[in-house]
């Protein structure tokens, strides 16, 4: 079953049409904006970028940005807001934000980014400095909730120890200053102090570069495929023997190779780190995506369905990764990106085996981080929130329409929305990001 890709569904519709949206304005019933998306050539933002702050990254920032269009006196509306919180000390100095963003805040573009460049933490130097710096997080958040027409806001945490030109920075403030972010708000993500070398083509970062895609028959796994593949990535597309035809025509489509492979077979991970060694010398990439749900209420569980889930969403993840590493199969500098879920951050009724497993893959991130980083390896993971494909299609209408609603876009996502962010993850550029989980659920409710 092929995913649903940029179709309206039913309430998106209904509001399209003229008694619609009289009726949703007489009513006061939630507009959800049509998100901007990535298409080539096409500029990242709808607008002029405005930056300000008072710390010590404002003016490599305004460097960094430089290719984007700056905001002048004349402008009234801007496409994002980018601001610099290193320069926030203390709780008192948290009145910046209040200084720099209540002015223009009412004044973004469609899809216009809000984007807090803050300092890790963790990294500070003081007491004082930690608060502040942890504030920043309710701060951006909030902004995520209240911000409309389908602007996001996301909260970038900078090691102190990066270098001056900051070089690690840059992927991520490219993914989040464009429309492959488009279904990501309300996000914070920990940049660490590594430099990075920019990609030859922002567009092609994958170049050369061999990805392996569990699950990639259909659905998300079949659309990160497709984005692997148009960022330069040869592409190995695994799925279960059965998926067979719907595996061939994702492979087909962006020239890869197909696998059949069950990645809960005792010989799996070996059978799949001799295929990438003996074709390729190795893969640069591995996603971990294929998932399945086995939902029972944990009374009615039996022992089958517990198993079968936890096997296949995350023993098969560790197992895979632990083999692929070991036999130099994945190689150094390589790339690992798991799929958890926001029902491993909320927990969800009937779910307590998927959300243990979703959870347990947030364990497994950011436990392997550290590990991994010795080999020059990240490894992070994107939880996804409602996304539009044939497993939340089988969801009885009033919950499938609530969970939709239930953001602060007020719509469910694609598959492509997640597909962009293992993308950036998998960037050589992405260097000096690793442990990180970002939700890609429009900031839903549930576990927010
Ligand atoms: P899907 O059911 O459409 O596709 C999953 C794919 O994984 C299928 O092609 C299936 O054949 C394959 N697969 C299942 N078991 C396998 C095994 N043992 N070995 C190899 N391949 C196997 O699901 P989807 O909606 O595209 O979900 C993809 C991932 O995203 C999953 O990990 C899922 O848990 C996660 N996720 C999805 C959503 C959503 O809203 N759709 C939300 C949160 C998380």
């Amino acid at each position: 079953m092929a995913a649903s890709k940029g179709a309206p569904d039913l309430y998106s519709q209904f509001l399209s049409s003229a008694p619609g949206a009289f009726i949703a304005a007489k009513a006061g019933l939630p507009r959800p904006e049509n998100l901007r998306r990535y298409k080539h050539g096409e500029p990242p933002l709808a607008g002029p970028v405005l930056i300000g702050g008072k710390g010590r990254l404002v003016e490599p920032l305004r460097e960094l940005l430089s290719d984007y269009p700056a905001a002048g006196t004349g402008d009234d509306t801007y496409g994002a807001l980018v601001f610099d919180a290193t320069g926030i000390g203390s709780v008192t100095d948290l009145e910046q934000l209040f200084e720099f963003f209540q002015p223009v805040v009412r004044n973004l573009a469609p899809s216009a980014r809000v984007v807090v460049i803050g300092t890790t933490p963790e990294e500070t130097s003081s007491v004082d400095e930690h608060i502040a710096q942890r504030a920043l997080e309710g701060f951006t958040r909030s902004v995520g909730k209240e911000v409309k027409r389908g602007a996001t806001a996301q909260l970038v945490y900078v090691s102190p120890k990066a270098s001056a030109g900051l070089s690690g920075l840059e992927s991520t403030l490219r993914f989040l200053l464009s429309a492959k972010s488009a279904f990501v708000s309300g996000q914070v993500i920990r940049v660490g102090a590594e430099d990075s070398v920019a990609p030859a083509d922002w567009d092609k970062p994958l170049d050369g570069k061999v990805a392996i895609v569990t699950g990639a028959a259909r659905g998300i796994g079949a659309t990160i495929a497709e984005v692997l593949s148009r960022d330069g990535a040869h592409v190995i597309c695994a799925d279960i023997p059965a998926a067979g035809e719907a595996l061939s025509e994702t492979a087909n489509k962006v020239g890869g190779t197909s696998l059949a492979l069950d990645v809960t077979a005792d010989d799996a991970a070996d059978k799949l780190a001799e295929f990438v060694l003996e074709r390729h010398g190795g893969a640069d990439i591995i996603v971990h995506n294929a998932g399945i749900t086995r939902d029972k209420t944990l009374a009615n569980m039996d022992e089958g369905r517990w198993n079968m889930v936890i096997g296949v969403n995350l023993l098969a993840p560790q197992r895979i990764t632990d083999v692929l590493v070991a036999k130099g199969a994945l190689k150094e500098g390589g790339r690992v990106i798991d799929v958890s879920s926001i029902a491993g951050i909320a927990g969800n009724r009937g779910q307590t085996n998927y959300g243990t497993s979703k959870a347990g893959v947030i364990g497994l991130v950011q436990a392997s981080a550290p590990v991994l980083a010795t080999k020059k390896i990240t490894i992070n993971a994107v939880a996804p929130g409602f996304i539009e494909t044939a497993m939340t299609a089988a969801i009885p209408f009033a919950t499938r329409e609530a969970g939709r609603r239930m953001s602060s876009l007020l719509q469910g996502g694609e598959t492509v929305d997640v597909a962009e962010t293992v993308a950036y993850f998998a960037s050589p550029a992405s260097n000096a990001v690793t442990g990180q989980i970002v939700r890609v659920c429009g900031q839903s409710l549930l576990g927010a």
